[in-house]
């Protein structure tokens, strides 16, 4: 097994290696990690719903009225009241027919994609769309023409190319981050759902970082880019982010939603989540639709974040969202400004490729609608010092 220690050496050396870092209380704008409290900078829970009340009594009274566990696949006897009622839940929210669960995320992409385009298919997928997407379309066997971050220009010579080509009668897929993971921005999806339309093509769109945070009722980049969620096939997202619970969601017509559900290997054999999950899912909903001053605070503090930054000389690249990248350029510069920001009290997340393309490594500070103007400020102070500490500003 010498392979493994060569290879976790080589990761060491070129600044890739990852490491687990546990935290010891509830997530939270501030967390304790080896005993200090620290500002926590990279947590998905944007709206701070992972630890809140509500969400934790609802699961509280899903695990005592329906026990934990699922027991079995949805298909076989895995199906409860509590994933109807949020399948549901989800179509209302997104404005969809009918919406079916899945159990992480990347579940979702690896198994919806393969069902929607196989062999003799074309995907059109952005280059900076998540791995799971990455992989799904992998899984799927279909060509894949990955186009240039956000060019609509590209996807149309691709598109254009592909309507003259053999391929006429093939399915073709457009599959692409609403908000980018990595960097923040927004994908034109008015302008995507436009080109799709032109050229017959269906779109699939990844609401995991929307979801909860954009539009005025919190439905994500589609509502936020004005765009009709008819247009949209697959309107995928993930119930462990905003959300604060579990697990994931596609959203579509009845048939695309029945289709999937017959088709999608993630779905058909792998078990349920387990109710409470759900359950806290819901709770969720209702707290995204009915407390949007959430959404505003979060906006606002995103905005004080980012404003901060580059008055501080950081570079942020496009950001538009909660997602702001801090520019390192090298993996090892990533991981000392990581180091150095940890030391201050400020836990930000180095993130390396091949998560982001080479010489691109970066911070990855996300900020949540609990972040306090103290808790910004302090964090900018810990980036002013350890920035110059490493020599990026
Ligand atoms: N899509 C995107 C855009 C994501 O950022 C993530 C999670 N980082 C996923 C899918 C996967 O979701 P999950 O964590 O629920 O597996």
């Amino acid at each position: 097994m010498e392979f493994i220690e060569k290879e976790l050496e080589e990761l060491k050396n070129r600044g890739l290696y990852r490491k687990l870092r546990t935290i010891k209380s509830a997530q939270g704008h501030k967390v304790k990690i080896d005993g200090k409290e620290v500002v926590l900078l990279c947590s998905n829970d944007y709206l701070g719903l992972a630890n809140n009340r509500k969400v934790k009594d609802a699961a509280r009274k899903a695990i005592l009225k329906y026990g934990f566990g699922a027991g079995a696949s949805r298909l076989v006897s895995g199906t409860m009241t509590l994933h109807r009622e949020l399948e549901e839940k989800i179509a209302e929210f997104k404005g969809t027919e009918a919406a079916l669960l899945f159990n992480s995320g990347y579940a979702a992409n690896t198994g919806v994609i393969p069902a929607v385009a196989g062999r003799g298919d074309l995907i059109f997928s952005d280059r900076l769309n998540h791995a799971s997407i990455v992989d799904g379309c992998k899984l799927s066997h279909a060509e894949v023409r990955r186009y240039r971050h956000l060019d609509v220009k590209a996807l149309e010579r691709y598109l254009e190319h592909a309507s003259e080509d053999e391929v006429m009668h093939a399915q073709k897929l457009i599959v692409t981050d609403g908000v980018f993971s990595m960097d923040g921005d927004i994908a034109p999806l008015d302008k995507i759902v436009e080109l799709a339309k032109n050229h017959g093509a269906m779109v699939m769109v990844d609401e995991a970082h929307g979801t909860g945070v954009l539009g005025t009722k919190g439905r994500g980049a589609i509502e936020h880019l004005g765009v009709d969620a008819n247009d949209i096939a697959v309107n995928m997202g993930t119930l462990g982010k905003a959300l604060g619970s579990y697990g994931a969601y596609v959203a579509g017509t009845k048939s695309m939603i029945n289709y999937i559900m017959n088709k999608s290997r993630s779905f058909i054999y792998s078990t349920a989540l387990p109710p409470c999950v759900a359950a806290a899912a819901l709770a969720a909903i209702n707290i995204v639709q009915s407390e949007p001053e959430r959404r505003e605070k979060l906006h606002k503090n995103a905005r004080f974040m980012k404003e901060g930054l580059d008055s501080l000389g950081f570079e942020t690249m496009d950001s538009q969202t909660q997602i702001i990248p801090v520019l390192a350029g090298e993996s090892s510069v990533a991981c000392e400004m990581m180091d150095a920001l940890m030391e201050k009290g400020v836990f930000v997340l180095a993130i390396r490729p091949p998560t982001v393309p080479e010489g691109t490594a970066r911070l990855r500070v996300t900020v949540t609608s609990q972040h306090t103007r103290t808790d910004i400020s302090r964090a900018l102070d810990a980036f002013k010092k350890s920035g110059k500490e490493v020599g990026i500003i």
